[in-house]
């Protein structure tokens, strides 16, 4: 396993005093500790892919968007695991998931340019409706594959693609 990584953004961010924290992430056990300085993501959205059903064990993925410069880690670099599912290989290898080594808890599917944090990491999330909104998802993408049951999704305002975002037919609510 190379340890190149902790060379590179987010991992070898330096704290940036001059900005205010957003927002405090932790995994459930507490060893992985980061914070974003970025207010609002570039962008949020849900999965219903299969893919982000059984890595999460949950309906779908609420991920926001954030470019990797915005991150500061306070601690935890020697208690993540990442995960190549693409490949399926446990190594850093872009794009890949990023987990708590210790407790499991999925915190973010690392990109080239972007981390695609899981809110329910964030404190603040947790605490406050106005910052859930905040970081509201834009759209809902593999609708196509959702296994939800009932339509409390239905008339929720978004759209709904059926895969990737703007690159696929939308499905419509009725
Ligand atoms: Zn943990
Ligand atoms: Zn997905």
């Amino acid at each position: 396993m190379s340890f190149d990584w902790k060379l590179n953004p987010p991992y070898s961010n330096l704290k940036q005093d001059d900005k205010l924290i957003q927002y405090h992430a932790s995994c459930y056990c507490g060893f992985v500790q980061y914070v974003i300085y970025d207010e609002f993501p570039v962008d949020s959205t849900y999965c219903h892919c299969h893919g982000c059903q059984i890595l999460q064990g949950a309906p779908y993925q609420w991920a926001c968007i954030f470019p990797k410069t915005s991150l500061y880690f306070q601690s935890g670099l020697d208690s993540l695991k990442f995960y190549n599912n693409g490949e399926n290989i446990q190594d850093h290898v872009l794009p890949c998931k990023v987990s708590c080594k210790y407790c499991s808890t999925p915190l973010a599917d690392e990109g080239r340019r972007m981390w695609l944090a899981f809110p329910q990491s964030f404190k603040e999330f947790r605490q406050s409706e106005s910052v859930r909104e905040k970081l509201k998802p834009s759209c809902h993408i593999f609708y196509g594959q959702r296994t939800i049951l009932g339509n409390f999704l239905k008339n929720d305002g978004l759209k709904k693609f059926e895969g990737h975002k703007n690159k696929s037919k939308e499905i419509l609510d009725e």
